[in-house]
């Protein structure tokens, strides 16, 4: 009974600790995107998951590592590491899209 009782002790501390650090997060979130909300909104601008493709068709780097600039082509959504990198995509897009890696 006793070991229970500890673990729930700890459970709640450790929920009250998680819920602590969250409002100490929000508060320097707010600083930050009061101080610069036209780079933040630029970082996040898209995600690994919004796009279907794996790597970047033209370079081949993975989404991961950033996306600068999407396309939506025959109901896929690609994602590029750079407009540049879109840019060839669109030149030779048929041939480009055979050739992109998809997500597993
Ligand atoms: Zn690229």
């Amino acid at each position: 009974m006793k070991l229970i009782k500890i673990t729930s002790l700890v459970f709640f501390a450790a929920i009250v600790f998680i819920a602590c650090n969250n409002n100490k997060e929000n508060v320097a979130e707010k600083k930050d995107s009061a101080a610069m909300q036209s780079s933040k909104t630029d970082s996040i601008k898209y995600t690994v998951l919004m796009v279907d493709n794996a790597k970047d068709p033209t370079c081949g780097m993975p989404v991961g590592a950033g996306i600068e600039d999407t396309l939506h082509y025959n109901n896929k959504s690609i994602g590029f590491c750079s407009k540049e990198c879109k840019e060839d995509f669109v030149k030779n897009a048929p041939k480009s899209f055979a050739a992109v890696e998809w997500k597993k």
